[in-house]
């Protein structure tokens, strides 16, 4: 997962519990109390540690609603006043006034967001449910200030006029489109009609997001009967075993939620009815009619959603979000998709037909059900290609996986070096910050790592930036990964999957994206750019990490640092497209699911449960053993993040991605030059340009959808 930043240019007046905050600071204290009080907080002064980093040794959960608030309040003070300005409009008295608005803002939210996220608490929860609406009423407070559009649009109108650098031109552009998509060009009412949507709507995204959290987490699978956990290694027993002492569970074991459908526990759990009870305690997880029963928000939010659209005058929410996106109309992403279908699901039955077959040699007397499937595709695994997950996981230990795989191939391609910092304060012990040196030695950015599973962590992986670059502002980047690893019991080494290993490498293709980021605009830097472009350079990275060079490289015995036999490297390479129907199936039901829902073009109440299956059959993607791979009650993508009517990215940048490394293919492969054309032609250039344009410019040709196919195993060679 990769968190969209919004555009954070907005302002709101202070109202409700915020009011305490300020009521503080404008009583008649003296000056010296007031400053006293005001130096406390370390968001006020930009951090003075290397790079602004976040000083966590100083930051205290309730610094950041103080902040937040002054910094919306400080940035309205700029906005109203770069809006009511005497002086006729410029570029640089509009645009670059606005791009330097929102310090405080934006310092503080890049730490909360990231906290939030990563680190949470029951305070830090309702601290979010509180700033939500006000966040989303602060934004239209800028982007549906009349006086402020105008002269955004004044200097729009004669943009060729003012001999703009492409880049000033570029931020011109992009503004102004996100204004008029945000419903600058609206009538006074419909605004007033926008706001409260738009409020609604940031209220119950957030609701969402934590009804989901607490419902992963008490959603786990307790487990009295130890022989029920079958299968399972030893570590996992022991992990499971610490699981529910952290519960305060006696005489138990605890296997915890992963945010997806699928379990990799089902993997392993011999017990056939263990495995229904995780799969259905995953299934069933927002569902149960309790407090952390999703549905009824996500009902709503559709509604809200349509409505939002038709306000703005497109006929659906989809329409309206990918305005601004490379694909353009969601008729182009759908399309693009259901081409996808037939190949995936015929696939997908070719697959469980293997998995029957096994089924039945074994006298299992049952048709496949999907807490069967990774069960018995582990043993066709075995059976096919003679490989066992178990055999792989001693090759692949973490830190070794991060030093001489992930940097080793941004070492080989871009030449950058990595050097620990545990002087820099971190949130977590389990946090680690490296700083990274460009080719020529010179320090270009930070790299926080948050690797290991907790229960007050969302789900999933993802990338963001603690500080975003800008030449303008005089910053550098300060990047961070977060993934949900299993943490090993204490004193034993962290043991990957290939998967995980893939997942390493993903996020640092974003944060790559971050770390080259060069660009004078922070609003148009590193992974600033459309949902279905972000995604390119994380998946394009994880093709480095089956490169033979690197492969060789950290795939070594975390006991004896032997490197993998021939043999098995073999197997991996052969096993390469094994499931993929699967994968592929899931992953396309949940992304024409979301298209679907915010394809409706009624505000009519949808029961989830109903529209889900009817949408399925609709897109002939209703396989009973392949579930999508994210039900819609924890969709946490398209209702909780900003990824709505964007999942689908994700396979469109899979095109982008296999197709881009048909480039590198052609054009020798890991080598310093390609990567440094590489750098300079798309990663270092964030949002600067058209991105059709960039990556045309880039490739030499449009991207096609072949290699993806190839890649897949869905086509033949
Ligand atoms: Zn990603």
């Amino acid at each position: 997962m990769f968190r969209f930043r919004t555009l954070v240019i907005a302002i709101a007046l202070a109202t409700g519990t915020t009011s305490t905050v300020f009521a503080a600071e404008t009583a008649p204290v003296t000056q010296a109390a007031t400053k006293a009080k005001l130096s406390t907080n370390p968001f006020f002064a930009p951090s003075t540690l290397p790079f602004q980093a976040p000083d966590f040794n100083q930051i205290k959960e309730a610094d950041y609603l103080p902040a937040i608030e002054k910094g919306m309040k400080l940035q309205l003070g700029e906005v109203n006043k770069i809006a009511n300005n005497p002086a006729a409009p410029t570029f640089d008295n509009t645009f670059i006034s606005l791009e330097k608005s929102g310090a405080l803002l934006n310092r503080v939210l890049a730490v909360f967001d990231a906290i939030t996220s990563a680190n949470t608490s029951d305070y830090l929860q309702k601290v979010q449910e509180d700033v939500a609406p006000k966040r989303a009423m602060h934004q239209d407070a800028i982007t549906l200030n009349a006086k402020l559009f105008k002269r955004i649009k004044t200097i729009y109108d004669k943009r060729d006029t003012l001999n703009l650098d492409p880049e000033s031109l570029r931020l011109v552009e992009v503004t102004y489109q996100n204004f008029v998509l945000g419903g600058a060009n609206l009538s006074d009412a419909d605004k007033i009609k926008l706001k409260a949507l738009n409020k609604e709507n940031s209220t119950l995204g957030t609701q969402f997001t934590n009804k989901l959290l607490a419902a992963t987490k008490d959603g786990s699978l307790v487990i009295i009967d130890k022989s029920k956990l079958a299968g399972l290694t030893d570590a996992e027993i022991t992990a499971a075993a610490e699981a529910a002492k952290s519960k305060k569970l006696d005489n138990a074991w605890v296997l915890t939620l992963q945010n997806t459908t699928q379990q990799p526990l089902l993997q392993e759990l011999t017990d056939r009815a263990t495995r229904e009870a995780l799969f259905k305690a995953s299934w069933n997880r927002a569902e149960k009619g309790d407090a952390n029963d999703t549905r009824a928000v996500i009902s709503r939010l559709a509604q809200i959603r349509t409505e939002q659209a038709k306000l703005l005058g497109f006929p659906s929410f989809a329409a309206w979000t990918l305005e601004n996106q490379m694909a353009k109309k969601p008729e182009t992403a759908i399309k693009f998709m259901q081409n996808l279908v037939p190949a995936a699901t015929a696939r997908a039955e070719t697959e469980a037909k293997d998995i029957q077959a096994v089924i039945d040699q074994q006298k299992g007397d049952f048709k496949v059900q999907p807490w069967d499937w990774n069960f018995y595709a582990e043993q066709v695994r075995k059976a096919k290609f003679d490989l066992d997950e178990s055999q792989i996981k001693p090759y692949l230990e973490l830190n070794n996986v991060l030093q001489n795989g992930v940097f080793y191939a941004a070492n080989q391609l871009y030449g950058l070096t990595f050097k620990e910092r545990k002087d820099i304060p971190v949130y977590n012990p389990d946090v680690r910050v490296f700083e990274v040196f460009d080719k020529d030695g010179s320090s270009l950015a930070l790299f926080y790592t948050d690797y290991y599973q907790r229960d007050n962590k969302n789900g999933g992986a993802w990338m963001s930036n603690f500080v975003n670059q800008s030449t303008l502002l005089g910053t550098k980047p300060v990047i961070y990964n977060v993934a949900n690893f299993a943490k090993p019991a204490d004193g034993q080494p962290a043991l990957l999957s290939y998967d995980d290993v893939i997942t390493m490498f993903h996020e640092f293709g974003h944060g790559l994206h971050g770390i080259f980021a060069n660009t004078k605009y922070a609003s148009l830097s590193g992974s600033a750019t459309a949902r279905d472009f972000v995604e390119f350079p994380s998946q394009f990275n994880e093709h480095w990490a089956s490169d033979p060079k690197i492969f060789a490289n950290y795939a070594k015995n975390y006991k004896t640092g032997e490197p993998m036999p021939q043999a098995l490297v073999d197997k991996i390479k052969k096993a390469g497209t094994f499931n993929k129907g699967y994968d592929m199936t899931e992953l396309v039901a949940a992304a024409l699911l979301d298209m679907d829902w915010h394809s409706l073009t009624t505000t009519e109440k949808q029961d989830p449960d109903a529209f889900e299956a009817a949408a399925l059959k609709k897109d002939k993607i209703d396989l009973s053993y392949v579930p999508p791979r994210y039900r819609s009650s924890y969709f946490m993508h398209i209702w909780g993040n900003g990824y709505a009517a964007g999942y689908y990215a994700y396979l469109w940048t899979q095109m982008l991605s296999d197709d881009g490394f048909e480039w590198f293919k052609e054009h020798g492969g890991l080598t310093r030059e390609n990567g440094d054309r590489f750098r300079e032609m798309v990663l270092s250039q964030g949002n600067t340009k058209d991105l059709s344009k960039l990556y045309h410019d880039w490739r030499g040709q449009e991207p096609s959808v072949e290699p993806m196919l190839k890649d897949r195993g869905l086509k033949g060679e």
